[in-house]
């Protein structure tokens, strides 16, 4: 932390501030110019708040200079989090991998149809909610444990990992057997016991960016999971709110390289949420790859204008096969590649 004092602050302030780095655990270094000082501290206390320093009386500015966030630092794993799935898949290597389907498990139906085109599509994953986060507590809820035994039976069946939002923690021990991914949905990404309790389990996260969360609070929450010990964690760019209305969220691509950069794990692009309108969605996924993204959580229903959530930002099957075509060719371009399709690693 480097702290900046007032020109002019006398001794008595600058020794009131040394005194408070000293007690947490700071090795202070001090430099005194003609009118200015700067303390240095060297050293990283476990506690400590920089703010409680820009407000001391005679400091000018307080700066943290180490990261907040240890473990999910890109330091703390420079060359970057693989992710390995058991079907030996990987998130955050070479290979781009794309989560597609429904917003909400609806019925066995749906996601059986579901589960064809996505994997017809190419993509690896099946994503839908079996336990759906609405703004409305009228508005359909998910079916519930029913509906992870219908994903898990549709992915097996068509070769595909699930990919699930869990909301609350008695939901994860009943999750386990059916998913592959837990998915912490943006309005969890600070419930922060929720979080802990990931830390504990040795299964896949992929979490969320918060609504108006910034990308130091992403990260923090990151380390919630990271420091429970589970480290294979992905995070998702879904939009923030923003004043803009033209579409549902503004797609922050820029959090893409910029996560990248802060951190080792792996970045996935949410276009579907990040604009909200289906024909918005396949240039934002490209983007977000062209950005720099591991992967993308992409919406898409058999049948969207009958969709019981998120039908306007749903894909219909034909817009996924021609999106992750387009993604095949410009993939190389970032020197990345779209991971093949089940059939040509099953065949
Ligand atoms: C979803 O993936 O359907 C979802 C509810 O996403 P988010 O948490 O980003 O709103
Ligand atoms: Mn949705």
């Amino acid at each position: 932390m480097i702290v900046a004092m007032q020109s002019h602050a006398t001794d008595e302030q600058i020794q009131n501030v040394i005194e408070r780095m000293v007690e947490l655990g700071f090795n202070v270094h001090r430099t005194t110019g003609e009118t200015q000082t700067i303390l240095a501290g060297v050293g990283t206390p476990s506690h400590f708040e920089v703010t409680e320093f820009q407000v001391l009386s005679g400091v000018h500015q307080a700066y943290r200079i180490s990261s907040p966030y240890k473990l999910a630092g890109r330091g703390f794993r420079p060359e970057g989090t693989r992710i390995t799935f058991p079907n030996g898949l990987v998130i955050g290597g070479d290979e781009i991998v794309v989560m597609a389907g429904p917003c909400s498990v609806e019925s066995r139906d749906q996601i059986r149809l579901s589960a064809s085109q996505v994997a017809a599509a190419g993509a690896r994953f099946l994503r839908g909610g079996a336990y759906k986060p609405r703004s409305s507590p009228y508005s359909f809820q998910g079916m519930g444990v029913e509906g992870l035994k219908i994903m898990r039976d549709a992915a097996d069946e068509y070769g595909l990992l699930v990919i699930t939002e869990v909301m609350e923690i008695s939901q994860i021990e009943q999750m386990l057997p059916y998913i592959d991914c837990f998915q912490v949905g943006a309005r969890n990404m600070q419930n922060f016991n929720l979080l802990r309790e990931l830390g504990q389990v040795r299964k896949p996260v992929a979490m969320k960016r918060g609504l108006a969360a910034t990308i130091e609070e992403v990260l923090l929450s990151a380390e919630y999971i990271l420091s429970g010990g589970n480290y294979d964690l992905m995070l998702v760019e879904r939009g923030i709110r923003t004043f803009e209305t033209a579409t549902r969220n503004t797609m922050d691509i820029s959090a893409i390289p910029v996560l990248k950069k802060l951190t080792h794990l792996p970045v996935l692009g949410d276009p579907s949420h990040g604009v909200g309108i289906r024909d918005f969605v396949p240039p934002m996924a490209l983007a977000s790859v062209a950005a720099g993204a591991d992967g993308l959580l992409i919406e898409m229903h058999p049948n969207p204008d009958k969709a019981m959530s998120d039908g306007a930002q749903s894909l219909r099957p034909e817009q996924l096969t021609e999106l992750i075509a387009k993604l095949r060719k410009l993939a190389p371009v970032v020197d990345r590649s779209i991971s093949p399709a089940v059939d040509a690693v099953t065949a």
